[in-house]
């Protein structure tokens, strides 16, 4: 690669997850000319990694790896496989012949959110989650821009979750409107705004704070790279969600403290508004709430479907597609 004689014949190809820190000399002309981004997989990619990794399992007649494909965007080639593998581990744990949709669900809940843990004894803290996921499922359900629930339980997992609501989840990419973007922000924040509708500001307790994380990234999103806000069509920020790809390090916005100050109170105007949104949705199904509560409190874990059929004895439950197939 001294860049005197072309050596015709020789390629050369490497690879890293730190493009950034690479030497200017190693990436001039001649030396490494083509840069290949590999991406999370997409539908295709996934549907073709699960046939890989299930050609050595025995999978009953009604799994279908198309379906699974469908319901893990987001996940690598390494997490595919080791949801089957889990899968694998459950099925011979509950000495079945094959692995069922059944196991394939619950290995899917270990890989992305955590191994369960023993149920809550503790009545109070029970009690609480109980309320906290309540107020986030149910928002999913009413808010008319958010994907359809999936299922929220209160059976904890490994790292400090207490229990979670989960949707039925969309192909990654995909154009989001400001309104689902508030929706979704509205709903992140049911957890909280139940808390505080139930028991009072001042017994909201620290179980919100990746909740309020997730709030901010979104709102800031909306300010500083989509144009969503007061602050007008300008992207101040520029994507920096490859941060495997070592951009955290690289300094992200360059513009001035007055500015960065507007985009903080547009930030907390929106987080705001939707806080107030959700506080008041769930007042005024305070009596659903209460219902919902006692049922997941018996339960512990309540489907997308079962969740929609004891909302809608109550009030009126928007339709949305159910775009990953039940398993
Ligand atoms: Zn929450």
């Amino acid at each position: 690669m001294d860049g005197f004689q072309g050596n015709t014949g020789v390629i050369v190809i490497a690879a890293t997850n730190r493009p950034d820190v690479l030497d200017a000399a190693l990436l001039r002309p001649g030396r490494f000319d083509r840069q290949i981004l590999v991406d999370y997989p997409d539908y295709k990619g996934r549907l073709e990694i699960l046939k890989v990794h299930a050609r050595n399992k025995k999978l009953d007649d009604s799994v279908s790896l198309e379906t699974i494909a469908r319901r893990t965007p987001g996940l690598a080639g390494a997490d595919l496989a080791s949801l089957l593998n889990e899968a694998a581990i459950l099925t011979a744990r509950r000495h079945k012949g094959a692995i069922g949709n059944l196991e394939i669900a619950d290995a899917l809940d270990r890989v992305k959110i955590g191994m369960p843990k023993r149920p809550l004894t503790d009545s109070i803290e029970k009690c609480k989650t109980a309320y906290h996921e309540i107020g986030h499922a149910l928002l999913q359900t009413l808010l008319p821009n958010t994907d359809p629930l999936d299922k929220v339980t209160i059976v904890p997992r490994s790292g400090g979750i207490m229990g979670f609501s989960a949707s039925v989840p969309d192909e990654e990419v995909g154009l989001e409107t400001r309104a689902k973007i508030l929706d979704i922000i509205t709903a992140t924040l049911g957890g909280r705004a139940c808390e505080e509708v139930v028991f009072g500001r001042e017994e909201v307790d620290d179980g919100a704070g990746s909740d309020l994380q997730k709030v901010t990234r979104l709102a800031r999103l909306m300010a500083t790279q989509l144009g969503m806000t007061d602050l007008g069509l300008a992207a101040w920020e520029s994507p920096n969600n490859e941060v495997f790809l070592g951009r955290d390090l690289m300094p992200t916005n360059d513009y001035s403290e007055d500015l960065a100050r507007r985009i903080d109170r547009q930030i907390r105007a929106i987080a705001g508004e939707c806080y107030t949104k959700a506080k008041h949705i769930l007042q005024e199904h305070r009596p659903l709430v209460d219902r919902l509560v006692e049922e997941l409190l018996e339960r512990e874990t309540l489907d997308g479907e079962e969740f929609r059929k004891l909302v809608a004895a109550h009030t009126a439950v928007p339709e949305k597609p159910l775009v990953g197939a039940k398993f």
